[in-house]
């Protein structure tokens, strides 16, 4: 069935007004994702009733403060608006969304969005929370003033959607304008000018509120992407510019000065009530404080990790008791075929259970992370953060991608899209791959559960992860100064980010996203993992020599081994034999200042394409080697027992602190993720940043292992 297209409507907002929160009300799940063409911001849509069946399509566009297009996703923004994305007209109506208690500065989006002639009407969202604060807003007299229909609407509780439905209605069919600023007559005169100029370099007709930002805006990023290039546009810009400043005014402040002006006219008697302090404000002058604030954002990471330790304990037993259930259950029926058992059991069962088995812990970890996310914590560690490191010349904006990065590289590489210094942009993406990500996770999960923990206590396995978490950052700091004052020559821009009320998080959501990034941590278990484990196997299985088994056997029983023993002794001459054993021990010696010996060795290069593959290589390569009984400790116990066999350690564990700790700072630092490599290509526009991020990375990651592991050695000797 092919019907008229629906009519569109583009919403548009600050960031953090709820304007999300307000297209998912509005449109329900009949949502769909796709991307804008040629550039990688997401694309959401949805279709909503505004009753009666007249359906709309809605449009929900990325945030943002002003139409001063300098990052991609502010870019696109205006690119719909003024129906400039290939095959889509313009929207029909554009919905504003401003915050109840921040009416004025939001109102500033609205009185931009106003020159584009387009018609718009409003939705005021939060309502609850100005109603809590005593701030009162008369509606009727705003929709008046501003000339068009609005809503007051709180779409967190979804009070008012109804009356939204309305004002979207009474906007699709009068079609009402927002109030225009009136220009004083240099600036227009010199807006007329650009439109001119412009017009005549590109052969198109320049919108108005297209000549505006060329004029007023400093960066080029419009003017380029509509095709007037430098040559012609830079002595025209700057005619235009000189005629605005004879008439007393500065440029780029002009237009704030204007809107504002008028703004605060038209919003006089609209707002009543100044406002108490909020609840928020009081808990902030404790979390935001300069000495306490810190703290207790230390406090709050290490109660965190905590809290996942021991709530991840009991169902880490349960999948350990499962896995060695089903290879007690695969074993016999496989008796007979020493290759298809060995498989099973060894490679896909210890493989894929030893990586699976941390799904407990990423579980709990981002459940409690998406509860201090939604109750609104986590922008305050991102202010506390920039407090701290705001130095070292990254970008305000920098702070979210390099938080998001501790959950995974890529989306936080993808969201340095809203920074608009194209140098801020790509330092803060070159330090974004040392957050240590949740692939990490089960490293350091590994060893401190293994070493850690069983020797130190919880209470170290908790400083351990914190530390091992605060490692990256600690390179990242210093390489950024560097990369940005040094060698990219940023200049600093002030931080600027919203910092959201504290709030009861929203159990349903933050479950939803558990269960999403669980869900994606299976499926990596169940193709990637579960293919690398294969590969991992074969290579550690094959070629067999058996009259080299019997050898290692022979010698065994006759040191008087009992026959679990000399299997045992007899597999483990096998691995050592085998390609991966072969390989890990020609490169072993690069690696032996770290104190790894050859299958730490095998683990690591194993897990460049994917660092979480080292767990259930050490699976493999330990429980196939020294097989210690289907225990649920057993691969803890194998590496606890793991000794060097020659050289001047021979006879000594392999696994000291020194080298527990040189593993874990390896991992943290090495740059082992195929898709983080991809997408800093990508994202940088070709492969030399991808390739400078990786070199550093792992040489970095190799020294500092090195270091650690021969301080460490000199410390405890
Ligand atoms: P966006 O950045 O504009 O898309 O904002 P979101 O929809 O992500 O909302 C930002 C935060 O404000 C979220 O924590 C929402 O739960 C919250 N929020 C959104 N609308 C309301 C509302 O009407 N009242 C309250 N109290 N919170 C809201």
């Amino acid at each position: 069935m092919s019907a008229a297209p629906l009519p569109r409507i583009a919403v548009v907002g600050n960031p953090n007004t709820g304007k999300s929160t307000l297209f998912n009300a509005l449109t329900g799940l009949r949502q769909r994702v796709g991307n804008y063409p040629g550039v990688t911001v997401a694309r959401k849509s949805g279709t909503c009733d505004l009753g009666g069946g007249r359906l709309v399509e809605l449009i929900d566009l990325p945030g943002l403060y002003s139409l001063a297009a300098v990052s991609p996703d502010e870019r696109v923004v205006i690119d719909v608006l003024l129906g400039r994305i290939p095959g889509e007209a313009p929207p029909d109506l554009v919905l504003v969304v401003c915050d109840a208690t921040n009416l004025l500065r939001n109102c500033f989006l609205a009185a931009q969005i106003a020159e584009l002639g387009l018609p718009a009407v409003l939705a005021v969202n939060q309502a609850d929370v100005a109603r809590e604060r005593g701030i009162e807003i008369d509606i009727p007299l705003l929709a008046g003033r501003l000339g068009t229909a609005v809503a007051l609407v709180s779409a967190w509780k979804g009070e008012g959607i109804a009356d939204v439905r309305r004002t979207l209605l009474r906007g699709l069919d009068q079609r009402p304008v927002l109030r225009r600023s009136e220009w004083p007559e240099a600036i227009a005169a010199a807006l007329a000018e650009v439109a001119a100029a412009a017009r005549d370099a590109t052969g198109r007709d320049i919108p108005p509120a297209l000549a505006q930002r060329f004029l007023f805006d400093s960066a080029p990023t419009l003017a380029e992407s509509a095709g007037w290039a430098a040559p012609a546009r830079e002595p025209a810009l700057r005619a235009a510019r000189d005629r605005v400043r004879r008439a007393g005014l500065n440029p780029p402040a002009a237009e704030p000065l204007i809107h504002y002006a008028r703004l605060r006219r038209d919003l006089e008697g609209v707002v009543r009530g100044t406002g108490r302090e909020s609840r928020s404000a009081a808990v902030d002058r404790i979390l935001l404080h300069r000495v306490l604030g810190p703290v207790c954002f230390a406090v709050f990471m290490l109660g965190l990790f905590w809290s996942v330790f021991a709530l991840a304990k009991g169902p880490m037993e349960w999948i350990l008791a499962g896995v060695d259930g089903l290879k007690a259950l695969a074993a016999p029926s496989l008796e007979g075929m020493p290759m298809a058992q060995s498989l099973v059991t060894d490679g896909i069962l210890g493989g894929v259970g030893a990586f699976l088995v941390f799904l407990p812990q990423i579980a709990f970890l981002f459940l409690l992370v998406g509860l201090l996310e939604d109750s609104g914590y986590m922008a305050r560690a991102a202010f506390i953060m920039d407090r701290l490191f705001g130095w070292c010349g990254l970008n305000g904006k920098s702070f979210v991608p390099l938080l998001s990065g501790f959950a995974c590289a890529i989306p936080g590489i993808l969201s340095t899209r809203t920074i608009e210094d194209p140098k801020a942009r790509l330092a803060t993406a070159f330090a974004v791959p040392f957050m240590s990500c949740s692939a990490r996770f089960p490293v350091y999960a590994l060893m401190c559960a293994a070493f850690i923990g069983p020797q130190h206590g919880a209470l170290w396995e908790s400083v351990a992860m914190v530390g091992m978490h605060l490692v990256g950052l600690l390179f990242a700091v210093p390489i950024a100064f560097i990369l940005t004052r040094v060698v990219l020559r940023v200049r600093p821009a002030p931080f600027v980010l919203e910092l959201p009320r504290y709030q009861l998080p929203k159990v349903k959501d933050v479950l939803w996203r558990v269960w999403q990034s669980v869900w994606e941590f299976i499926q990596k278990a169940g193709t990637i993992i579960f293919a690398l484990t294969i590969v991992v196997w074969a290579l550690s299985y094959f070629p067999r020599d058996e009259a080299l088994a019997e050898r290692a056997r022979a010698v065994a029983v006759a040191k008087g081994a009992d026959p679990a023993a000399a299997d045992a002794a007899a597999a483990a001459a096998q691995v050592e034999n085998s390609w991966m054993g072969r390989m890990g021990k020609s490169i072993q010696p690069v690696f032996d200042p770290a104190g790894f010996d050859w299958k730490l060795t095998v683990g690591v290069l194993a897990s460049f394409p994917a660092r979480e593959v080292i767990v259930s290589t050490l699976g493999i390569t330990y429980a196939l080697g020294e097989e210690t009984g289907a225990d649920s400790e057993s691969l803890y116990a194998a590496m606890r027992e793991a000794r060097w066999t020659e050289g001047p350690r021979a006879g000594t564990a392999i696994f000291t602190l020194p080298t527990v700790l040189a593993l874990m700072v390896f991992f943290a630092l090495c740059s082992q993720c195929g898709s983080t490599i991809v997408t800093l290509a990508r994202e940088t526009g070709g492969w030399k940043w991808a390739g400078i991020s990786f070199a550093t990375m792992t040489t970095l990651a190799w020294l500092a292992a090195v270091a650690v592991y021969q301080v460490g050695t000199a410390l405890m000797s």
